[in-house]
C-alpha cells in the first residue's frame, strides 16, 4: 500500500475558479463561485487494451445496466456508482444512407441516431447517470426546465427510481410527442407562460428554495452520460476518430459534453486525433454561432424562434465550457435556416430514417460545411440525429399536408371514396408508387 494521499476515485470542480468539491455534494453550482460544475475522475490502472477489452466485454452488465451503452464506460462516468438507474440506454445504431450522401454532397456521411434511446432521445444518457446521482445524495425530489425531451426523460427515469419529478416546459410550444410521453410517466409538469430561459431561470430558483435535486443539463452527472455518445461512436468506429462530429447545439450542454468526451479520450490515450466539432444552431436561435463569428469575445443573449423546438434557447446554459470545446477541437459554429432544416429532414425521413426537427439540424450542418468548403465530400463524418421521428407528429402532419405550396418531398395524403377506382385513380396519379 501507498501512504501517499490518493485522490478519490471521482470529485468534482468549479469550470470556473477551479474550487474542489466531493462527488457527493448535491449543490447544481460552485458554493463559492456560481460557476458550473464538472466531474474530473482518475484515470484506472489499466493499460489501453485493458481499458478497451473492459468496454468492449460490458455487453451483459447484470442487474440493471444489461448491456447500456453508457455504463459500459463506467472508469469515465461514474465509475463509484452501484445500483444504477438504467432501463437501459444508448447502444444506438451508425447508419449509412446513400440518399443522404447525395443529398448533402458527402460521400462518407454516417448518422448516429440517438432517437433510438428507450425515451427518444441523447438526453438519457445524461439521465441514467443524473437520476442515479440523485438516489445516491437521498434526493427527495428530482426537477427541470426543458423543451420537451429532458422533460420527458427525467420523467420515465424518476418513474423508474420510484422519485417524484416537477419538469417546467414552455406553455404552447413543447412538441406533441414530449409533453404527451411526459404526462403519460407521470411528472409534475407546470406549462410556463413563457420561453425555455424563463423555464430555467424558474426551476433553479425553485430547486434551491425547495430543496429539489436539479437535473438540467448544468448538472454535471448528466454531462458525464451525454459523453457516451462519443465514446459510443468511437469505439464504433475501432476507436479512430473521423474527422468531423457535426451535431445540433442549442442549450450547449451536449457540445460541452463532446468536447469533455474528446479531450478525456485523448488524455487516457484512447485516441490519437482529435475529430473536428461542428455544432449547428438554428438561425432564429443563434447566439453561441454569432459569437463563433465574432472569436467568441462577446456571449450573446437572443430571443430565439424556430421550427426545430429542441434548440429553440436564447441564452445557453453551457455557454463557456462550449466555448472550450470548439476551441479545443478546432471546431466550428454554423447557423441554419428554418427552410435548410426542414429540407434536410425531409432527406431523413424520406430516406426511411427519419428525426425530430432539431436533429435535421445536423444534416443541414454537413451539406453547409461542404458547400462553404470547410469539409470536403471524402473526410469522414458522423452527424448526430439527437431525436426520434415521433416526438413532434404535428411538424410532420403539417408539413406533409397542409402547407402551401408543397415544400420538398411534401407527401400528400389522398382522402377517396371507398372504391377501387378511387383507389386506382389515386395510384396513377402517383406514377404507380
Ligand atoms: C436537447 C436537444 C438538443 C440540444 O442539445 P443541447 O445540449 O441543449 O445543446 C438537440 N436536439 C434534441 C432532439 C434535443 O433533445
Ligand atoms: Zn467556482
Amino acid at each position: 500500500m501507498s501512504f501517499r494521499t490518493e485522490r478519490p476515485q471521482s470529485w468534482q470542480v468549479c469550470t470556473a475558479c477551479g474550487n474542489e468539491a466531493t462527488e457527493l455534494d448535491p449543490h447544481p453550482r460552485c458554493t463559492v463561485c456560481g460557476g458550473l460544475l464538472a466531474l474530473a475522475h482518475r484515470p484506472p490502472a489499466l493499460t489501453r487494451a485493458e481499458l478497451l477489452a473492459r468496454f468492449a466485454e460490458r455487453r451483459d452488465d447484470g442487474p440493471g445496466a444489461t448491456g447500456s451503452g453508457v455504463w459500459r464506460f463506467r472508469e469515465m462516468v461514474l465509475p463509484t456508482a452501484t445500483d444504477v438507474v438504467s432501463h437501459p440506454e444508448g447502444n444506438t445504431p451508425l447508419l449509412h444512407r446513400a440518399a443522404l450522401d447525395a443529398w448533402a454532397g458527402a460521400r462518407r456521411l454516417l448518422l448516429k441516431h440517438e432517437g433510438h434511446n428507450p425515451t427518444g432521445s441523447f438526453k438519457d444518457r445524461g439521465m441514467t447517470v443524473g437520476v442515479t446521482q440523485a438516489r445516491r445524495v437521498g434526493a427527495r425530489a428530482v426537477a427541470c426546465a426543458s423543451t420537451g425531451n429532458t422533460s420527458a426523460s427525467l420523467a420515465s427515469y424518476a418513474a423508474h427510481a420510484g422519485l417524484p419529478a416537477l419538469v417546467l416546459v414552455p406553455a404552447d410550444r413543447v412538441a406533441l410527442g414530449k409533453l404527451a410521453q411526459t404526462l403519460a410517466y407521470g411528472a409534475t409538469t407546470l406549462l410556463v407562460r413563457g420561453d425555455f430561459d424563463d423555464c430555467l431561470r424558474l426551476v433553479e430558483e425553485a430547486s434551491a428554495q425547495l430543496g429539489v435535486y436539479l437535473l438540467n443539463s448544468i448538472n454535471p452527472f448528466r454531462i458525464e452520460g451525454q459523453k457516451t455518445i462519443v465514446l459510443e461512436l468511437l469505439q464504433q468506429l475501432g476507436w479512430t476518430a473521423p474527422d468531423w462530429i457535426v451535431l445540433p447545439a442549442g442549450n450547449l450542454g451536449n457540445t460541452a459534453a463532446f468536447g469533455k468526451a474528446l479531450r478525456e479520450a485523448r488524455e487516457w490515450g484512447l485516441i490519437d486525433q482529435l475529430p473536428r466539432l461542428a455544432a449547428v444552431q438554428a438561425a432564429g436561435a443563434a447566439p453561441f454561432a454569432r459569437s463563433f463569428t465574432e472569436g467568441f469575445e462577446h456571449r450573446y443573449t437572443v430571443r430565439a424562434e424556430t421550427v426545430a423546438t429542441a434548440i429553440r434557447i436564447g441564452n445557453p446554459a453551457s455557454f463557456e465550457r462550449a466555448v472550450e470545446a470548439i476551441r479545443e477541437t478546432d471546431g466550428v459554429v454554423l447557423a441554419v435556416t428554418d427552410e435548410e432544416i426542414l429540407e434536410a429532414k425531409a432527406a431523413i425521413d424520406g430516406s426511411g430514417v427519419g428525426c425530430e426537427p432539431a436533429s435535421a439540424a445536423s444534416v443541414a450542418g454537413v451539406r453547409d460545411l461542404i458547400r462553404r468548403g470547410l469539409a470536403t465530400p471524402d473526410q469522414h463524418t458522423v452527424a448526430i440525429l439527437t431525436g426520434h421521428i415521433l416526438k413532434d407528429p404535428g411538424i410532420l402532419l403539417e408539413y406533409h399536408g397542409k402547407r402551401e405550396p408543397a415544400p420538398p418531398g411534401a407527401n400528400r395524403p389522398i382522402e377517396i371514396e371507398p372504391s377501387l377506382s378511387a383507389v386506382a385513380r389515386a395510384m396513377e396519379a402517383r406514377g404507380g408508387r
